[in-house]
């Protein structure tokens, strides 16, 4: 069976690396053939763009080195399920999958924030689908790097 797990790993130090960075708690990394190609994080603060979710910058950076054909081989790993806006990018990206650790339901259930559409809902309904895997037993790993984050940010502790 296919191991998702060190690519997973990896997008969740990428989400403390964020938090680190004086970022939101968010990693991708996009993997083909069973290598890591390319790595992104949140960047919204420090870039002073509220659009520069991790999954946003790392299709921006695909799509200016790869075409739609090779993306379609691609699967874009990501520490916490897509946001609406990132699952659209990565629909018209052309990359071919897309696997998640923690669900945008329990990122809700800890920071009360998000647009409240699945993943699933954009990317396996479009006229092109793109595979969607997830949460996945890491789910509780990416969600510990949540709640070290978010009541703090928010004020709320
Ligand atoms: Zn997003």
């Amino acid at each position: 069976m296919e191991n998702h797990e060190p690519f997973l790993r990896e997008a969740i130090a990428l989400s403390k690396s964020a938090v680190e960075n004086g970022d939101e708690p968010f990693g991708s990394v996009l993997v083909k053939d069973g290598a890591v190609i390319l790595r992104a994080e949140n960047s919204v603060f420090t870039g002073h763009d509220m659009t520069n979710h991790a999954e946003m910058n790392l299709v921006k950076m695909a799509a200016k080195q790869y075409d739609t054909a090779f993306l379609g081989g691609c699967t874009l790993y990501t520490s916490t399920e897509p946001c609406a806006m990132c699952s659209g990018a990565i629909y018209w990206s052309g990359i071919g999958r897309m696997v998640f650790a923690c669900s945008e339901v329990r990122l809700g259930e800890i920071a009360g924030i998000g647009l409240n559409v699945p993943s699933r809902a954009v990317l396996e309904t479009g006229a092109r689908v793109v595979a969607v895997v997830g949460p996945t037993d890491l789910r509780e790993e990416a969600a510990e790097v949540h709640q070290a984050f978010w009541p703090k940010h928010l004020g709320k502790i």
